[in-house]
């Protein structure tokens, strides 16, 4: 795996080219086929499979349109499993919670590339996406499945929604220092138009406060001291759900 290029796309996705040989690439939730068509062609490369993460509008709207104009593979795992393209293994990781059917692709790390998993809609930086269709506490298991991976392991989420993340944060901790930071300097990117991926498992475990609701510090914050972790993850949502 060579390379990752983000294509913002819509008014708040990300679209993912992954270059794993030479300039053979797969994408990864194609919300907009031309998007994806004009940084083929800006980057000369050719587009070979199709993955998505669930089957919401703006990740698959595209994927017919590629199909026809690229002879490209629709890939559509539906249960845990490896898939190999080229010499990438790919592991598809079940994350039930905002669709039933949500899954994240992990690409194992190797010698020559550390690990990349995309999150879709089940974890952005510094937030995460709203259980549709599952349980909150079954959000919080898929959660924790990709928290256990390594925290050099790169994230590359479907959707920018890191400002408002950090902007809820600082609700709950509005003294954690390292947020405001995080926050000033996204600010600072969004100004330069600049995407807010990839970030990282072990960044997202010290500021994302979803994932920091196995935290004492978080649990004392809202008053949850002796609650669950996934009772202190309800709250959170139903905190964030209100927030915007
Ligand atoms: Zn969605």
């Amino acid at each position: 795996m060579e390379s990752v290029i983000t294509i913002p796309a819509l008014s708040d996705n990300y679209i993912y080219l992954c270059r794993y040989y030479q300039n053979n690439v797969f994408v990864v939730d194609p919300g907009d086929a031309r998007a994806v068509l004009k940084a083929l062609e800006k980057h000369s490369l050719n587009l070979t499979h199709v993955l998505s993460t669930h089957r919401h509008f703006d990740h698959t709207a595209g994927i017919e349109d590629l199909k026809e104009k690229t002879g490209c593979k629709v890939l559509a795992p539906e249960k845990a499993e490896i898939l190999h393209i080229g010499n990438v293994n790919i592991q598809v990781i079940a994350t039930p919670g905002h669709t039933r059917d949500s899954v994240c692709y992990y690409l194992q790390p190797s010698e020559k590339h550390i690990g990349v998993i995309f999150t879709g809609d089940t974890l952005f930086i510094g937030g995460c996406g709203r259980p549709i269709e599952c349980d909150v506490s079954i959000m919080w298991d898929s959660l924790q499945k990709i928290a256990a991976l390594p925290d050099d392991t790169l994230i590359y989420p479907g959707h920018d929604y890191t400002e408002e993340n950090y902007e809820f944060a600082l609700t709950i901790e509005p003294d954690n220092k390292v947020v405001a930071e995080y926050l000033r300097a996204v600010k600072e990117w969004q100004k330069q138009s600049k995407p807010t991926v990839p970030s990282n498992i072990g960044q997202e475990r010290a500021t994302n406060v979803f994932l920091r609701s196995d935290d004492p510090q978080i649990k004392a914050a809202i008053n949850m001291n002796n609650a669950t972790d996934s009772e202190v993850f309800a709250e959170l949502r139903r905190r964030k759900n209100i927030f915007g």
